[in-house]
């Protein structure tokens, strides 16, 4: 089972490098992110406080999440959520749900169940090479400077470049900071700046 992991901060251009990557290879991409992002808009669509440990805790487990791989689309309990997950909202929230190890617990199961059915695939995260695949024989941490990460996101779907900036400083912090599964560069992994390249470099 061939397993490429993918790790980095917000907005470092793990998706399109992935996606690149899976294509070239002919192996299947995995958007983990997606998946908490999922749980996310699961909770708030059940009126759940993100707080609340053990209420997210519960339902975890009960909430549908179908990715499909080729079109991207998200299907949350049934529904297209694909949308709805890259939300203000959601985005503010996510992070938040990621610290809970309940969740994490649900959601790396379904991971490692996911890449098994199909023989492997190029997956993207915060903990894929730490804990969810720790043996795949290729692990990148991409990475880029928070300045040129806000204003891809701002060329992308547009905003203010400095609250964007502010918002993936926060997020990176929380995911590096958390107890559970912390982002970091882990030393067998091969470093990737993308900052000054181009999504062919
Ligand atoms: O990759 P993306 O920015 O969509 O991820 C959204 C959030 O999901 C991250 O900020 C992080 O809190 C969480 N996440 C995680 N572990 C992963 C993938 C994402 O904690 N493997």
């Amino acid at each position: 089972m061939l397993v490429i992991a993918i790790d980095g901060p917000a907005g470092a251009g793990k998706s399109t490098v992935g996606r690149a990557l899976a294509e070239r290879l002919g192996l299947q991409y995995l958007d983990t992110g997606a998946m908490y992002r999922a749980m996310t808009f699961a909770v708030q669509q059940r009126g759940i406080p993100e707080g609340d440990l053990a209420e997210v805790a519960a339902v975890a487990p009960d909430v549908v999440i179908e990715l499909d791989p080729v079109t991207g689309t998200v299907l949350v309990d049934g529904v297209d959520a694909t949308r709805q997950i890259r939300s203000r909202e959601v985005t503010a929230a996510v992070s938040q749900i990621a610290a809970n190890q309940a969740v994490r617990t649900e959601l790396v199961g379904r991971q490692r169940a996911w890449v098994a059915e199909r023989g492997g695939a190029v997956v993207e995260g915060r903990d894929i090479g730490s804990v969810v695949f720790p043996d795949a024989p290729l692990k990148l941490f991409i990475t880029a400077s928070p300045r040129i990460r806000a204003e891809r996101r701002v060329a992308e779907i547009g905003g203010d470049v400095d609250e964007v900036e502010a918002s993936i400083i926060e997020r990176d912090r929380k995911d590096s900071t958390r107890e559970a599964s912390p982002l970091t560069e882990l030393d067998d992994a091969v470093t990737v700046d993308t900052s000054g390249m181009s999504v062919d470099e």
